[in-house]
């Protein structure tokens, strides 16, 4: 999708920190960061959002949880803990259209979310 952001991103075409990437999937660290530990990882392939998912997605958003627990561990954080969580649609505070998970960590982390 040429108009968006993480499209850009994984495109190379907007710069990020980006903390892995493979065929499928990339990860890199969040903008505006809500916990000491913050990457968002995404499919390479345009979804809007979750619920444009497809029963066929299924693999690729498994991967997403997958890499998001590497980085949290390979990151230290294995032990004290992190948080995985993709928002979808506006009242979960989705802002970007292009399915991404947050992995967060470094910090206790509120229970429910606000
Ligand atoms: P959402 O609110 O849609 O669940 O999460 C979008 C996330 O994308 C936010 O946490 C926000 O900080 C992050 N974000 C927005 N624009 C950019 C950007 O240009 N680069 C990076 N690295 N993160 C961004
Ligand atoms: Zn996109």
């Amino acid at each position: 999708m040429s108009d968006c952001l993480f499209c850009k991103i994984c495109e190379g075409n907007i710069p990020a920190t980006i903390t892995y990437r493979d065929g499928d999937v990339v990860a890199f660290e969040d903008i505006g960061p809500k916990a000491p530990f913050h990457e968002l990882v995404i499919p390479v392939r345009h979804i809007a959002s979750l619920n444009e998912a497809k029963p066929e997605d299924a693999a690729l958003l498994g991967k997403l949880m997958i890499v998001a627990s590497k980085l949290a561990v390979d990151a230290g954080f294995g032990a004290s803990g992190f948080r995985v969580v993709m928002n979808a649609g506006p009242d979960a505070g989705q802002t970007v259209a292009h399915v991404h998970l947050h992995a967060l960590a470094g910090r206790s982390l509120g229970w429910p979310p606000g």
